[in-house]
């Protein structure tokens, strides 16, 4: 199925959750192609780089359903980034910046160092991302790459070293 095919299935719903956000819905997409979306993320990725991962990384939430079925189609483990006080101790917390206010994310600092991919649904500012690559540093683990459903190009301001993620609909910029 070709990437536009797949595209067609995101709905653009203007104003929300705020006047002025133009909303990109992912459950049609969710419920019509899933299985074709999760090919089309692990092919972004070479055979030769799935070969340097041992685990995926989910961003809670909707990170989680595309880290969990890579992990499951490439036979790769699977971490998860939390929102705060869900995950029991030990844990590492980054906070980071939203447009307004802070938020706050976590991971276990229980597991040894592993080379990871971050997997996330939407890249906006990339401040969620940003965190996230911040506390696998902590945990230790190698950063071998980013990947997200959704780069909204124009609206990037924080990228872990600058790198930009493999994503499968970009737009803007
Ligand atoms: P960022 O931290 O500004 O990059 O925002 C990314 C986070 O906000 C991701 O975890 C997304 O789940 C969420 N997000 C931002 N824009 C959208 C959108 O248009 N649709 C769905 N989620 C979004």
């Amino acid at each position: 199925m070709s990437i536009a095919t797949l595209e067609s299935y995101i709905r653009c719903v203007p104003d929300f959750p705020k006047q002025g956000i133009l909303f990109r819905d992912i459950t049609p997409l969710l419920n019509q192609q899933l299985p074709a979306t999760i090919d089309a993320l692990a092919n972004l990725l070479t055979d030769e780089e799935w070969s340097t991962i041992d685990a995926i990384v989910g961003i809670e939430s909707r990170g989680f359903i595309f880290a969990s079925a890579l992990a499951y189609a490439k036979n790769k483990g699977f971490l998860v980034v939390r929102k705060p006080n869900k995950l029991p101790p030990p844990v590492h917390q980054v906070s980071y910046d939203l447009e307004y206010g802070q938020d706050r994310l976590e991971i276990s600092s229980q597991f040894q160092p592993q080379r990871v991919l971050i997997v996330d649904d939407v890249l906006a500012t990339g401040g969620t991302l940003n965190a996230a690559c911040q506390l696998c540093s902590l945990a230790g683990h190698d950063i071998q790459q980013t990947m997200t459903l959704i780069n909204l190009a124009d609206l990037n301001q924080f990228l872990w070293q600058g790198r930009k993620p493999r994503t499968l609909f970009s737009y803007g910029a």
